[in-house]
């Protein structure tokens, strides 16, 4: 065996270790309690992989001077940014962040196929080119789709469907392009023309896509643009014939697609239908008003406090709004008195609740919530006809009965029957809408008692309450 051999096949051994890390570690976060073991094991693997491959260019000395600068400057600055924005983004906005970084793997997998293909000079090699095709293709729908989902969840595009008119045939008309521009760059015979109207068609096909999506149907979007990601990623390991990228973005692509129908399945929607467009816009006509002039009941604290403070078994169901006034600590100090008092206290954990996948789970677990506590929505809806009081903490959408029936934009979404609790109290600041831009029936309801207050203060206000009125 000469030298080269024995350092590909330590290249190699390093490779089979990351990946076997990934799988691990994606095992691991199979539940909250060991999920921070995963998370750490998989970014072992992810360091191994990334020295590996450096350590491969240095060897094989395959770079010139401009290649490495590029490459060094590219990674200081790109890990930089990664890690402060990782850092300072407020949990809330995650989901954007999350939506950039996906843009961001989208984009430069696709860029990885365009150099391919041009590298080429003469004709590309079918192995090269098809992978190099499903790159861009994949990687440019992820690109320009994230870029728009981003917008919508930080505001800079409005959150509703946008739809216009003809928007079906573009898309259309688009996926035909990508297929028969596709199958001729796959060819390896179409040349920078082909290349950039595949290109082009990517970019559009991504836009197309994302822009119908509003309501509550986001979080498939932004799971299945993950699982486009991942599978970009793949591609471009088999153009570069690096084992590593394969395999990692297989994982990202499978769980990424696992969790995308796991998720369509909550919401109640179909896959097909995101891809060819008009998702989540509803069947009728947006807004829907059941609550327009129905009485609203305001609660006191103190009523609210003797409703908690007597309570045998209480559903606590945290939304957005928890997230958004951090008030998972305070509501951990609430759950815990009322236990203490000898209430039985329960978390109901809708799957889309917040703004990405897992968002109560996470808060609840940073609070030190224990996990048997969390239930998820199939487990808890039996138990809330025999609960004393449901405790909604700035949650909307995931509690609305309007999703049980058509013509709105959370129609067919499984919610939190929340209003077949004995008692209801809502905290949040006003009767402002969710997500999803609509007015909640639940608010309404004869058993519904509003307390209005910020979440965080709301909580605190009530924990003083009700040891003031059980004292
Ligand atoms: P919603 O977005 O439906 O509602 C949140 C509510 O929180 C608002 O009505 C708001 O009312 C209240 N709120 C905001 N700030 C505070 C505060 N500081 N204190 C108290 N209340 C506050 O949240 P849900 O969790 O019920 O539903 C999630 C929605 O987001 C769904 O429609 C889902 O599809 C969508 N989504 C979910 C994603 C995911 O992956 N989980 C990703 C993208 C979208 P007010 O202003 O009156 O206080």
């Amino acid at each position: 065996m000469n030298d080269l051999s024995v350092f590909d096949a330590i290249i190699r051994l390093i490779y089979l270790g990351a990946a076997t890390c990934f799988v691990l570690g994606l095992h691991l976060m199979n539940t909250p309690a060991t999920a921070k073991r995963g998370n750490r094991l998989s970014m072992l693997g992810m360091g191994a992989g990334v020295a590996a491959a450096g350590a491969y260019i240095v060897h094989a000395a395959e770079a010139t001077l401009t290649a490495w600068t590029v490459l060094i400057l590219g990674a200081a600055i790109g890990s930089g940014l990664g890690l402060t924005s990782a850092r300072r983004v407020q949990m809330t906005a995650m989901p954007q962040l999350v939506s950039l970084f996906n843009a961001v793997g989208g984009g430069a997998a696709a860029l990885i196929g365009v150099h391919d293909l041009l590298a080429h000079s003469g004709g590309v090699p079918v192995s090269i080119a098809l992978p190099a095709m499903l790159d861009v293709v994949i990687g440019g729908v992820t690109f320009s789709g994230s870029l728009v989902a981003s917008g919508k969840l930080q505001g800079l595009i409005s959150g509703r469907p946008i739809v216009f008119p003809g928007a079906r045939v573009v898309n259309a008309v688009l996926a035909l392009v990508l297929l028969g521009v596709g199958a001729w760059v796959a060819t390896g015979t179409a040349g920078t023309t082909g290349l950039v109207i595949e290109a082009v068609a990517a970019l559009g096909f991504g836009v197309a896509m994302v822009l119908p999506i509003g309501g509550a149907d986001m979080p498939v979007v932004i799971s299945l643009l993950n699982a486009c990601t991942g599978t970009a990623v793949a591609m471009a390991g088999f153009v570069i014939g690096n084992t590593v990228l394969i395999i990692a973005g297989a994982l990202v692509g499978a769980s990424g697609g696992i969790l995308t129908k796991l998720m369509a399945d909550a919401m109640n929607r179909s896959l097909t239908n995101i891809v060819i467009g008009g998702f989540g816009t509803g069947d009728g006509p947006g807004v829907l008003s059941a609550t327009d002039g129905a009485p609203v009941r305001e609660l006191a604290a103190d009523d609210a406090a003797i409703l908690l403070g007597y309570a045998d078994k209480v559903i606590i169901v945290p939304g957005y709004g928890l997230a958004a006034a951090q008030a998972q600590h305070a509501c951990r100090e609430l759950a815990e008195l009322l236990e203490e008092r000898g209430a039985e206290v329960a978390y109901a954990i809708h799957p889309v609740a917040g703004r990405m996948p897992g968002h109560m789970n996470v808060l609840l677990a940073e609070a030190n919530v224990p996990y048997g506590q969390m239930k998820e929505m199939e487990e808890i809806n039996p138990e809330f006809p025999r609960t004393d009081v449901a405790l909604v903490i700035g949650a909307n959408d995931v509690t609305n009965p309007a999703a049980r029936r058509s013509g709105n934009p959370v129609s067919g979404m499984p919610i939190l029957d929340v209003d077949k609790a004995r008692n209801i109290i809502v905290i949040k600041r006003s009767m402002g809408h969710g997500y999803a831009g609509i007015d909640n029936e639940l608010y309404t309801d004869a058993r519904t008692g509003m307390f209005f207050a910020d979440a965080k203060a709301g909580l605190a206000t009530l924990t003083a309450a009700v040891k003031a009125v059980t004292a």
